[in-house]
C-alpha cells in the first residue's frame, strides 16, 4: 500500500496524514502499530491515532481480529494501511479442456517476460483463478488473489457434477462488502461454455488449511483407446472394488518424489463406443492418477486397465463428472 509522508511532529499533520492514508479502504475494525524510539512517543501517538480513526471512520478498534492495520512509522515519517486479505468460498465447474486451474508464470523466464510469452510473463492458457479474478479483483479493489482448489484437475480435464471446492483470497484488498450474489452471476454470465461458479460466501482463513486436508472420492468419466475390445471383455472390469499400488507418475516425477501409493478404485460402467474406444466410469479414492491407472504407466500402476484387460490402453478424454465429499 501507498506510504504517505507525515509532514511534522504536529498534531494535525499526524491527522491529515492518518485521513489520506484510510481514505478510500473500506474497514469496519482496525489495530494500529506505532514504531518510535520512544515508548512515551509510541503510547501517545497509538492513543491519539485510535482516538482519531475510531471517530473519523465511524470503525471500531480490536487489536485481534481487524481488516485493516495501520502503522504509522512515526520516526521514519509515514504511514502505511494494510487491509486483511478476503477470502471468498466456492464451487467452480469447467467446460473447456483448454482452461488450466491456476496461473502460471512462464517456465523459461518465470515471469520476468521473455520472447516465449510474448513479455507477458505468464503462459498463454486461461485458468479458472485469472477468469474468476478479471472480474473480481476490479470488484475489491485488489491487485491479486491467492487460489486455493480442493484438489485439481489436469488443464484437458472438464469439471462436471456439483463442481470444485475452491477459495479465493484477494490480496489487501481496499473493499471488502461486495454482493456475492451479484459477483456470481457476473462471472457466470461473462464465461458461458468456459466455466461457473456457485455458493460463493465470505469465510475465515482457516477453511483454506481444510479444504486442502479434505480427502474425498472421484467419479471420473473417461474415453480410452486400445487396440481391439469386446463389450464382454470389459464386463469383466465392472464394479470389482480394485487395490492398486501407484508409484508417482513419470509425467510428474520431476515435481514430486517418487513414491508408492496405495489406492483404490471400482469401475461403476464400461461401455463399448467402437470395436478400438470404449467409456468408463471411475469412482477413483484420493488422489489416485487416472490416466496412470488406465495406461499402466510403464507398469509403476499395478494392477491397471491395461493390465486387467491384457491389452495397452490409454485415456484420451476425462472428464471429473462427481467430487464426493
Ligand atoms: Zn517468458
Amino acid at each position: 500500500m501507498e506510504k504517505i509522508p507525515i509532514k511534522d511532529d504536529s498534531e494535525k499533520q499526524l491527522f491529515d496524514a492518518l485521513k489520506e492514508a484510510c481514505d478510500g479502504i473500506e474497514f469496519s475494525s482496525f489495530e494500529v502499530g506505532v514504531s518510535s524510539e520512544s515508548l512515551e512517543t509510541k503510547y501517545k501517538i497509538r492513543q491519539k491515532s485510535i482516538d482519531f480513526v475510531k471517530s473519523t471512520f465511524k470503525s471500531k478498534h480490536d487489536s485481534e481480529n481487524f481488516e485493516s492495520y495501520i502503522l504509522v512509522h512515526f520516526d521514519r515519517g509515514f504511514i502505511e494501511v494494510t487491509p486483511t486479505n478476503v477470502l471468498v468460498e466456492g464451487f467452480y465447474n469447467k467446460f473447456s479442456r483448454d482452461i488450466a486451474q491456476t496461473f502460471h508464470y512462464c517456465f523459461k523466464c518465470r515471469g520476468r517476460g521473455c520472447k516465449k510469452c510474448n513479455k507477458t510473463g505468464k503462459l498463454s492458457e486461461e485458468s479458472v483463478q485469472e477468469l474468476i479474478e478479471k472480474i473480481t479483483l476490479p470488484l475489491f479493489e485488489s491487485k491479486e488473489s491467492k487460489f486455493h482448489g480442493c484438489g485439481r484437475e489436469d488443464k484437458d480435464v472438464l469439471m462436471l457434477g456439483k463442481g470444485r471446492l475452491f477459495v479465493i483470497e484477494l490480496v489487501e484488498p481496499k473493499k471488502r462488502s461486495i454482493d456475492l450474489k451479484n459477483l456470481e452471476e457476473e462471472i457466470n454470465s461473462k464465461n458461458k461454455n468456459k466455466i461457473s461458479v456457485r455458493g460463493l460466501k465470505f469465510v475465515e482463513k482457516q477453511r483454506v488449511v481444510e479444504i486442502k486436508n479434505t480427502p474425498f472420492e472421484k467419479i471420473y468419466s473417461a474415453k480410452c483407446l486400445c487396440s481391439e475390445i469386446s463389450q464382454k471383455e470389459l464386463e469383466t472390469l465392472i464394479n470389482k472394488k480394485i487395490k492398486i499400488f501407484q508409484r508417482t507418475p513419470v509425467r510428474v516425477e520431476k515435481r514430486r518424489a517418487d513414491k508408492k501409493r496405495e489406492k483404490t478404485a471400482k469401475i461403476l460402467k464400461a461401455k463399448l463406443i467402437n470395436e478400438k474406444e470404449f467409456s468408463l466410469e471411475i469412482l477413483s479414492s484420493h488422489g489416485l492418477y487416472i490416466k496412470e491407472f488406465i495406461s499402466g504407466d510403464e507398469k509403476r500402476t499395478e494392477p491397471s486397465i491395461s493390465s486387467m484387460l491384457g491389452k495397452e490402453c490409454v485415456c484420451k478424454e476425462l472428464d471429473v463428472l462427481e467430487i464426493v465429499i
